[in-house]
């Protein structure tokens, strides 16, 4: 892993500095027809794609003639600065990291992220200012990862699925004090306003609130509605002051009509919508975001003694299950569908396994493939910049050996990255 991070380091210090490059590329996927284009070189200049035509004979910079390239890939719902451990560790990490040392091993995630192939991800939560802080370092050049838009600390309500005390001894929770806005947990709609302008503060890019119960908080109850109708609306309106989007963690179907009554743009898992949630869906036309891989890995790590805490256990146990039947009733209805996986509830660098489990339950390979690109870059309000190979685009690009259209697990394996025009990995 270090000597994988110190070849990003060391690429990013020379990829930097070629101003134009070409990529000759054995045949690129157009996401929007859905069809290949072989033999075809990509112009590259100072990061962005100037030119995409037919190959010519004069090679180019970067030789990808025997692979299978495609716009890099987008996660719209990834933790970069956590992943999960057994509960003692988690624990342990509770009482005795600091958020510095929790910052380092972020470092960590984000190049195993961009590696995998994700050149943008939507980061939906993290506690002391870590993925702001992770995004500016990112953007500096400073650490590899991928491109990030950053919702700062998700907000929540007292007691809600993001409030940091859920669970605390009477001794610690005295120490730590009750948290507010300004920590993201708010129990009125002028606290919700608060809490929007204190992300706008900090530096955030988006923001996300927890409309209803989650499963790896320490609380009881997984799916039950978090906010009023009031508090929605306060929040919503506000981001939109801002020119924030608002995503929506929700695992009850109540708690999703109130958050799509209210505007949100996506809803995040959406386990137990029901069919007038559905009907909400394509009457909003809002965005659902599935998490399949994290419902997957929740439900396997429920059957081991000690992984969770008791509080987490049955709920991984009862909603995980649920997911990849949900995105397939979603996908069957209509519903728009953006890739999402809640990277860091399983290991980063695993994203791509999402694609697998989409197809699985009934996606087409392109269409899982478009929910990665074309309707991320949407949903992210970048349709102009990012998630397709056309001139005027981010040099955001990836190749694969094979079809993944003929088998789309072909995605776990991506061997070149290129993000802004900077080569991270070669075949
Ligand atoms: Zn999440």
């Amino acid at each position: 892993m270090k000597q994988l991070y110190m070849a990003g380091l060391l690429l990013v210090a020379t990829g930097a500095s070629a101003a134009t490059q070409t990529v000759d590329c054995g045949r690129l996927l157009d996401v929007k027809s859905g069809t290949w284009r072989e033999r075809v070189s990509i112009v590259v200049e100072n990061g962005v794609i100037k030119s995409v035509g037919p190959m010519t004979q004069a090679a180019g910079n970067v030789d990808l003639s025997r692979h299978a390239c495609l716009p890099g890939l987008i996660d719209m719902h990834v933790h970069l600065t956590s992943e999960t451990a057994p509960v003692v560790d988690a624990y342990r990490d509770r009482l005795t990291a600091d958020p510095q040392d929790m910052a380092y091993r972020s470092v960590k995630y984000a190049n195993r992220t961009l590696m995998a192939g994700f050149t943008t991800v939507r980061d939906l939560g993290a506690a002391d200012g870590l993925n702001v802080s992770l995004k500016r370092a990112i953007n500096a050049g400073e650490v590899p990862g991928p491109r990030m838009f950053t919702a700062g600390k998700s907000i929540a309500t007292t007691g809600g699925h993001a409030d940091p005390t859920n669970n605390l001894s009477h001794f610690l929770s005295e120490r730590v004090g009750h948290p507010g806005p300004e920590q993201g947990v708010i129990d009125s709609p002028e606290e919700g306003r608060q809490a929007v302008r204190q992300r706008y503060k900090e530096g955030a890019d988006l923001i996300k609130i927890t409309a209803t119960g989650g499963v790896l908080s320490q609380a009881a109850n997984g799916q039950n509605s978090q906010y009023t109708e009031d508090e929605l609306k306060a929040i919503v309106s506000t981001a939109k002051d801002y020119g924030f989007r608002v995503a929506a963690h929700a695992h009850g179907a109540e708690g999703m009509k109130r958050a799509l009554r209210a505007g949100v743009d996506s809803i995040e898992h959406g386990t137990l919508m029901d069919d007038e949630v559905i009907q909400l869906f394509k009457k909003t036309g809002n965005w659902y975001v599935p998490t399949i891989s994290a419902g997957r890995y929740v439900a396997d790590k429920a059957k081991i003694d000690g992984y969770y805490s008791d509080l987490v256990r049955p709920k991984a146990a009862a909603i995980g299950p649920q997911l990849q039947a949900t995105f397939a009733r979603a996908h069957k209805a209509g519903v728009k569908i953006a890739f999402g996986t809640d990277a860091g509830v399983f290991p980063h660098g695993e994203n791509a396994k999402e694609f697998g489990y989409m197809v699985e339950a009934g996606m087409k390979p392109i269409e899982a493939i478009r929910a990665a690109t074309l309707h991320a870059a949407t949903l992210l309000d970048q349709s102009a910049r990012l998630g397709q190979v056309e001139p005027g685009f981010a040099a955001d690009i990836v190749a694969v050996e094979g079809d993944p259209l003929q088998d789309v697990k072909l995605l776990e394996q991506v061997r070149f990255v290129m993000k802004d025009g900077v080569v991270y990995k070669k075949p």
